[in-house]
C-alpha cells in the first residue's frame, strides 16, 4: 500500500462538469437541486476520512436503485453519473477520471504495488455510499484485481483498510510486510504482515485487515515465484565463492528503502536471511 498525494480537485465542480453531460433537463435539474447537499457531504467525508471514522456514514442497502438517496435523486441516479457521465471518453467527467488516474506513479497500483492501474476504485463502494460516487476522494487508481478484489461491502469499525489518501505515514515509513522461505524444491516464499508493536491497534487492524481483503498472500506468493525462477539461474552463475547473503541483502536493503513494504523487499530479506537457500536451496530441480 502506497499513499497518493490527494487530488487537489474541488468535489463540488466535478459534481457539476459531471452533470453538465446529463441530457435529460428533469435528470439535470434533480442534480443541480442536489448540489449543495452533496456538497456538504463532500465536507463530511474529508473530516471523517482524517479521523478514521468514515463507516459513521449510513451507507444503502444492497440493489434498491430506486431509493431516494440525496434530495430527489436516487442511487441509481447516482452512481449512472459515475459510469455514464465520468468514466465514458466523450463526457466532459472523463477529464476528471484522468487526473486521478495519474495521481498513481509509474502507472502502478498503489495498493498491491504491482499491477497496472487500469481502473478507479471507490474507496467506500458505489453501490453502497452512492452519495460520493463521483468525490475525487473516494476515487483511487488501481489495478483491476484490487478493484474487484475489494468489493462492495459495508464500512464499519471492524473492517476498514488504509485509505491512500488519508492514512497514517508509518504504513509507508515502517516495515510492516515480512516473508518466509519455505525450505521446498523449488524454494517459495510465505507472506505474512507484522505490524510494529509501537502502533496503535487499530492501524495495525487496518493493514492487517487490507492484507486480508485483497488477497495479497497468494498474491505476492505468485510474484515471488516467478521472481525466484530467474534469480536461482542468475545466483548460479554468482555461486563461485560469493557472498550470495551479502547479495540478497543488498537489493532487501535498496527495496526497503525505496518500498519499504513491497512484496521484493519482504522476500529478498527473509532469502537473505535463510543460510538453507544461500547454501543451494536457490536451485532449481533438475527438468
Ligand atoms: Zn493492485
Amino acid at each position: 500500500m502506497k499513499r497518493l498525494p490527494r487530488p487537489d480537485i474541488d468535489p463540488k465542480e466535478v459534481y457539476e462538469v459531471c452533470v453538465s453531460g446529463v441530457s435529460s433537463a428533469d435528470l439535470a435539474a434533480r442534480f443541480k437541486a442536489a448540489t449543495a447537499e452533496v456538497v456538504e457531504l463532500a465536507q463530511e467525508y474529508m473530516a471523517r476520512a482524517a479521523t478514521n471514522e468514515l463507516h459513521l456514514f449510513p451507507s444503502s442497502p444492497w440493489g434498491n436503485g430506486a431509493s431516494l438517496v440525496v434530495g430527489d435523486l436516487t442511487k441509481d441516479d447516482l452512481t449512472d453519473l459515475y459510469s455514464s457521465y465520468m468514466v465514458k471518453s466523450s463526457q466532459p467527467g472523463r477529464a476528471y477520471y484522468d487526473r486521478i488516474t495519474l495521481l498513481a506513479p509509474l502507472g502502478k497500483c498503489p495498493l498491491c504495488g504491482f499491477g497496472q492501474v487500469s481502473t478507479l476504485d471507490h474507496f467506500l463502494s458505489k453501490s453502497r455510499y452512492p452519495s460520493f460516487s463521483v468525490l475525487p476522494v473516494n476515487l483511487v487508481p488501481a489495478c483491476s484485481d484490487c478493484n474487484t478484489g475489494k468489493g462492495a461491502g459495508v464500512l464499519d469499525a471492524e473492517n476498514q483498510i488504509p485509505h491512500p489518501y488519508f492514512e497514517d505515514e508509518r504504513i509507508e515509513t515502517e516495515s510492516w510486510l515480512y516473508a518466509s522461505v519455505n525450505e521446498t524444491s523449488p524454494a517459495t516464499a510465505t507472506f505474512s504482515v507484522v505490524p510494529p508493536g509501537s502502533w496503535p491497534p487499530e492501524l495495525a487492524k487496518r493493514v492487517t485487515n487490507f492484507f486480508q481483503e485483497l488477497d495479497l498472500a497468494s498474491r505476492f506468493a505468485v510474484e515471488a515465484a516467478s521472481e525466484l525462477t530467474s534469480l536461482s539461474d542468475f545466483l548460479g552463475l554468482l555461486e563461485t565463492g560469493q557472498q550470495l547473503s551479502g547479495h540478497l541483502g543488498l537489493v532487501a536493503q535498496t527495496e526497503r528503502t525505496h518500498r519499504k513494504n513491497s512484496w521484493k523487499a519482504a522476500l529478498y530479506e527473509a532469502l537473505a536471511e535463510s543460510v538453507w537457500y544461500c547454501k543451494g536451496g536457490y536451485r532449481r530441480p533438475a527438468a
